[in-house]
Order: C-alpha cells, then structure tokens, then sequence
C-alpha cells in the first residue's frame, strides 16, 4: 500500500502574486457564469493539491491551513482514497441505496457505528451533505419523542437549507434576507468562556442555570425533541464550550426524554485529537451528525444514532435519490482506513502541541490576540481591539488574512463578529509547512497589528 502523503512537492512556492495572471482571468469568468452569491475566500484557482499544499493554475504552491473547510483531513487526493475511488467508478457509480442497495453502504454504516461514542446498539442512514444529515436528524428526533420544538445555541452553525438556517445563529451572510425560516426553533446561550461576562470560571454553571431557566420558561421541557449543539462550535469561531457545560446540558436531556444531538460535522474524524470531540468530556450523544472529513474530499454526510429513535422511523421515511453513493462510501471507507492506519488522531494532537504553544506566544507579544483556543488540529486565535478592550477586530482579522494568502498560506476566518483567524490544517501536513505557516502568521501580526 502506498503510504506516502502525496506526489505534490510538499513546500511553498510563489511564482506571480497571488492572485497570479490565469486565476484572474478565470475569476472574470466567474463573474460572468457563477451566482454572485457563491463567494470564495481566496480566488486562486486550483489544478493539483495534496499533503499541506494546493497547486494553483499558475504555478504556485500554497500551503493549506482550511483543508477546504475541515474536508481533507486525510489529505487531498490521499493515496488510499484515490485508489478505492477508481476500483468503484469502475465497478459501477450509482444504483441508488433505496432501489438495489450495495455493500459499501453498510460498511459505512458499520463503521459509523463502531466509532461514534457510546456502546449501544446504533443505526445509521447516509446523506450528501452536513444539512442534510443535521435536517433528518431533527427528523428523527421530531418522529421518535412526538415532540418538535428544537434548542440550539447562540453561535452555532449547523447549514443552509431552510430548518438549518433556522437552527444557524448568524444573519449575515447565512440568513440574510432569505427568512421565514422553519418554526419550533429556539436559541440559548452557549458557554463561551471568552466573552462569558462574569469570567470563563463561573461560565459552565451560569450558562448551564441560564439554558435550563429558558428552556423552561418559554419552551416547556415537554414539548422538547431535541436538544443540537457543536462540541467545539465551527463557524462561530471555534468556540470550545466552557467544561462541564456541555455534560450537563446531555444529562438534563436524559432527564427529560429530550434527544441530545451532537453536530460532528466539523470536528469529527480525527480533527480534534479524537474520532469526535464529544469524547473529550466522556459525551455520549443520543443521535450524531457527521460530514466533512469522513469521506477524504467526497460528499458524504450520516446520522448516526441509538438504534430505538433511528429505527423509530416508517419504513421510506429517510433517504435520498444519491445519500451513500458507491463511489463516497468507498472514498470513506478509505479515509476511515487511512485514519486507523497512519493514526491521525496522533497527527491531529501533534499538530496541536506545535501550534498551541506559538500562537499562545503571539498573545503573549500581541495584546490584539484576546483568545487562543481549540483542540487539536481545530485551533483558532480571536482578535480584539486590545490596548484593555476585548471588543472584536473583524477589520484586522481580514487585513491578516489578505497577508496570508499573498504570501501563499490559505487561512479561513470565522466568528459571530467575523474576528477569529481559524487553522484546519490538514492532518498528513508537515512539520515543516505548519511552522513555515506559523512564521507568515507571525509577520502578518508584525505588519498590521
Ligand atoms: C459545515 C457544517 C454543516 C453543514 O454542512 P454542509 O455539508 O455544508 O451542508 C453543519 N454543521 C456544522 C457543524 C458544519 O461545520
């Protein structure tokens, strides 16, 4: 089995500026052919990627610190993926699962089942995408209790489609102007640590009193389905829930017949250190979302969850013309191998024990840095006003960004105030490419902060 990480030279390499000539060419292209809508955070266009590098039409080599939004984790084209991936388009390329179903799909299944937390008996169902799964999740969870209203949290982020638009948190640009928006939603606060406002030590508990007293009183606890929440919140700005929040808010759903969902669509799969983040503080959720990296880059998204609330459901009340396609399973199924096999969870953590320690210094160099905060190799810095204030920056955080990416780093931004510089690099990256990205971070503050 091949198991190096790529045939992509894994180091920077700058021949034009970035954007360089041909990627501007076809950026007018898009601009004539592609709704404006469908933004992009950094138009190089792309020809080739693998390890911690993306090949653009010019010919620079860029280093990857978004793995296209926490995908990749595996690696872009990783061997193992591009080798099932052929072996199965070849075989066949779709029957549909509900028409005459496959094997591929069940050994998803059987996966999902093993490796999400918990040791109950577990069913899964496939879908194309992270709304999709988090849309029949709430389908599950609505069909099994005979209940519907749905709980989630500020700052979370869980689609586009109209239900998780609903459950989404932030306006603009997620749900500006495309309301009504699915009803029986309601938000509570999250306990997040850096903004909680009587201090990061009391806000499990607060925040914990705080959900309860709402849910209570504008809900009913017995109208409740579901509760939904990210165990570190992606979009929002990589907010890691103060600890101890997150165990109590599952074990006041066990008391009261409500179904704790946990959204591991972003920080699933390894990214956090862990198959999926809920472990950290020993969560075991009623129903899991997962999507993004499971699949090494294909589409791909499950609900994964206790066999009595999935098996709830009529027979054809979930599914989907294309939820599990041949040719996504088998990617996953080699992405999950992948995993196993070059111990990821270790890549993830190691990563970790490289970037924690340098940004921890920046903000110890740059009172801008009001947090640095994450898991594995799901790290973000949020930036503030400084000089004593703690209000947001989303203005430098986007100066920074820009000097990012003309120096060939592809850096994402996140944040309810637009104002957190987050690091998804890929889990096979380098040592050498995370510090090389490190030090461009580094100037970058030097040079605007
Ligand atoms: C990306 C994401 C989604 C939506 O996934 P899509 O595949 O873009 O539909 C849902 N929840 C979380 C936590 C996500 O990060």
């Amino acid at each position: 089995m091949e198991t190096e990480v790529s045939t992509v030279p894994q180091h920077r390499l700058l021949r034009t500026e970035i954007p360089g000539p041909r990627s501007q060419e076809l950026q007018a292209r898009k601009r004539a052919a592609v709704a404006s809508g469908v933004g992009t955070t950094l138009p190089v266009y792309i020809e080739g990627a693998g390890g911690g590098i993306l090949v653009d039409v010019d010919g620079n080599q860029l280093i990857d610190f978004g793995s296209g939004i926490a995908v990749t984790s595996v690696g872009n084209s990783a061997p193992r993926v591009v080798e099932a991936v052929r072996d199965q388009v070849g075989d066949f390329t779709h029957t549909c699962f509900m028409v005459t179903p496959y094997e591929e799909y069940l050994a998803v299944c059987e996966a999902l089942n093993e490796l999400t937390p918990g040791t109950h008996a577990k069913r899964s169902a496939l879908f194309n995408s992270g709304a999709e799964a988090v849309e029949n999740a709430i389908k599950v969870a609505r069909h099994a209790t005979g209940r519907t209203a749905v709980i989630a949290f500020d700052h979370a982020y869980h689609g586009r489609t109209n239900l998780t638009m609903a459950l989404t948190a932030k306006s603009m640009p997620y749900k500006h102007g495309f309301g009504p928006f699915a009803g029986e939603v309601y938000r509570a606060p999250m306990a997040y640590p850096y903004r909680w406002p009587t201090g990061p030590e009391r806000c499990a508990e607060e925040a914990f009193a705080a959900f309860v007293e709402q849910v209570h009183a504008q809900v009913g606890e017995t109208n409740v389905a579901a509760v939904i929440v990210e165990p570190i919140q992606g979009e929002g700005g990589f907010i890691v829930p103060a600890p101890g929040f997150l165990p109590k808010v599952a074990d006041w759903c066990r008391q009261h017949g409500i179904v704790f969902i946990a959204d591991e669509i972003q920080s699933g799969f390894c990214r956090t250190g862990d198959w999926f983040a809920s472990e950290h503080e020993g969560i075991v959720p009623d129903l899991v979302t997962t999507a993004k990296g499971m699949a090494g880059g294909l589409p791909l998204a499950a609900v994964t969850g206790r066999a009595e609330l999935m098996d709830a459901v009529h027979g054809g009340g979930l599914g989907g013309t294309y939820g599990g396609n041949p040719v996504a399973c088998a990617a996953a199924l080699a992405a999950i191998e992948t995993m196993r096999a070059e111990d990821l969870n270790g890549a993830a953590k190691r990563i970790e024990a490289v970037m924690l320690p340098r940004l921890r210094d920046l903000a110890v160099s740059y009172d801008v840095i009001g947090d640095v905060r994450g898991r594995g190799a799901m790290l973000a810095v949020e930036l503030v006003q400084g000089g004593g204030s703690t209000q947001p920056n989303p203005a430098l955080t986007a100066r920074i960004s820009a000097a990012c990416h003309r120096e060939g780093l592809v850096t994402l931004t996140a944040g309810t105030f637009g104002n957190v510089l987050r690091f998804l690099p890929p889990l096979v990256i380098g040592e050498d490419l995370l510090n090389e990205g490190l030090d461009i971070i580094e100037a970058a503050l030097a040079a605007h902060a």
